[in-house]
């Protein structure tokens, strides 16, 4: 029996809030923060509001009211689930998927990187091209794989990921760290399973998820087998400690003040596996270097998560030009020449983001099993220039707001005193913006660009999707050079040294 079909914490069908909140309230995962443990993070004000917003989610792919837009019906068996698990089999398939990801997106404002839509595209990736986990006709992996992909979709589980490892020392290989055990490995082999040991860096949101998928995308050198993997282990699992980052959503005092990192902080966690067992059936990549690396490539996986990425930061874009555009109205700035090229700038930031999404939907590509993943050129070319796209968007919204967002009241209390209240009301107001709808916007604003949830917004849009020298290094595969390569030919063809040959 496999260990994790065993889990009656998850029932069948579209997810609910409540049921995921069910789902991971007091499960017994070890969340460690402020030097204490947490006993359950569906009510501990680090986790609470964020664990709201997922459930949120679920809400709106659960209500029937939405089944038209949230779900999508599997060909085969007839079976309804959640989009974010469609294996596409057309441009049709990935609009809808598109659509979905985009409503979830929209509730968090794009605000929160790995909702459950993330590592599902991964999961889907990957089903959309199991044989790369059939490596020397071992079928065993391959199962594994499409069978926890099933029970995932079928469930509508939550999935976080950690594929990257702890800094410590990158002048060394995984295997060369001192003691060799630092990184997240397998170090014991037994018949019903493995134990890993060792840390991985930054699962965004895993003390919030189901199950944490353990994987490299970091290159993994001759020598790291033990570290070339692919497996889940559900958040719960013995032995496995999650230490989360600071949390901003708790450190803020009010809704008001702070209403973006009261609800959409996901936080960020060093995952350290303390001797977990993990099942056979859970693992997916073992001790396989070359598998290890083509999961990412040769299979849809890192197009289909990060198609996601892209439709989401499409949606944060667009919030921060409604931002852009409404600070420059209330501070009667619109009509200035400068600012409206600001604002275009902006705007052409914002469009080139979306364009690139719909490129990757128009150029999308049909594998050998006759599914249809997001085309790479421009999904690689989004990766890229997002992680200078968005820094850029942020200064540029500085610049538009000026002093404003650091003029304001220290916080919402400064309303309740009647003497404070009046001078707020009559000198921090724009025409048509009473004090208290100035101040509102201004403190979103700021919390978008110039707080500490913003610094680490900024380094998640660099950074999310992988290193960036690896990142670079695919899009300069995935470039069609065939045609440069035309051109090249057709230009230096045309003259020799006697001169022109036409
Ligand atoms: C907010 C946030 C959330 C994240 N969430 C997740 C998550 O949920 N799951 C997950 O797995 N990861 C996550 N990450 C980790 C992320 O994937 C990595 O930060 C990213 O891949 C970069 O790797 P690194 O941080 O180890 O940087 P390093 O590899 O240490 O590189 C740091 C810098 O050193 C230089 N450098 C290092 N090596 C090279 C090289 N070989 N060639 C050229 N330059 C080099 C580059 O300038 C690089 O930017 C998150 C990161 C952030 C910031």
């Amino acid at each position: 029996m496999v260990n994790y079909l065993d889990e009656n914490r998850f029932s069948v069908g579209l997810r609910t809030g409540a049921q995921y909140i069910e789902a991971i309230k007091n499960d017994g995962r070890r969340v460690f923060i402020d030097g204490k443990e947490v006993r359950d993070v569906t009510i501990h004000p680090a986790f609470s509001d964020a664990v709201r917003t997922i459930a949120g989610l679920y809400d709106i792919s659960s209500d029937p009211e939405n089944s038209k837009l949230m779900t999508h019906t599997a060909p085969a068996t007839g079976d309804v689930f959640n989009y974010i698990w469609c294996l596409p089999r057309d441009k049709a398939d990935l609009h809808a998927r598109r659509g979905a990801i985009e409503r979830w997106s929209e509730a968090t404002f794009g605000l929160m990187g790995r909702s459950p839509d993330h590592v599902a595209g991964f999961f889907a990736g990957w089903a959309m091209a199991p044989d790369v986990f059939a490596r020397n006709g071992s079928l065993e992996l391959k199962q594994n794989l499409i069978r926890f992909y099933e029970f995932a979709r079928a469930r509508d589980i939550f999935i976080t990921y950690t594929i990257i490892p702890p800094q410590i020392d990158r002048s060394k290989p995984m295997h060369m760290q001192n003691p060799p055990d630092l990184y997240a490995g397998v170090i014991d082999e037994r018949d019903n399973g493995i134990i890993i040991r060792g840390a991985q860096m930054l699962g965004t949101g895993t003390a919030l998820s189901d199950y944490l998928n353990l994987s490299q995308i970091t290159p993994v050198q001759p020598g790291d087998d033990a570290h070339a993997l692919n497996l889940v282990v559900p958040c719960n699992a013995p032995g496995l400690k999650i230490y989360s980052r600071r949390s901003y959503a708790s450190a803020a005092n009010s809704v008001f003040d702070y209403p973006l990192a009261t609800r959409f902080d996901e936080t960020d966690s060093l995952i350290v596996f303390d001797d977990v067992f993990v099942p056979w059936e859970q693992v997916f990549v073992y001790k396989d270097i070359d598998t290890c690396r083509d999961q990412w490539w040769k299979t849809p996986a890192h197009a289909m998560g990060n198609h996601q990425s892209q439709i989401r930061l499409v949606t944060k874009l667009r919030l921060m030009m409604g931002l852009a555009r409404r600070v420059s109205e209330m501070n009667g700035v619109t009509q200035i020449a400068e600012v409206q090229t600001l604002l275009g700038e902006m705007g052409s930031y914002a469009a080139m983001m979306e364009g690139l999404v719909d490129a990757q939907i128009a150029t999308c590509t049909t594998n050998e099993n006759g599914y249809v993943e997001p085309g790479r050129q421009a999904l690689y070319a989004a990766i890229v220039l997002q992680s200078k796209a968005y820094p850029r968007m942020l200064e540029y919204l500085r610049e538009l707001c000026g002093g404003g967002v650091i003029q304001l009241p220290s916080s919402v209390t400064d309303f309740t005193n009647p003497e404070t209240r009046i001078d707020i009301e009559r000198y921090i107001q724009s025409p048509q913006y009473p004090a208290t709808e100035r101040v509102k916007l201004l403190k979103m604003i700021w919390e978008l660009i110039g707080s500490e949830f913003a610094g680490r917004q900024e380094q998640y849009e660099k950074f999310y999707a992988g290193p960036p020298f690896v990142v670079k290094k695919r899009m300069a595969m995935e470039y069609n050079f065939n045609k440069s390569d035309k051109l090249v030919n057709a230009a230096l063809a045309g003259y020799d040294l006697d001169g022109r040959c036409d």
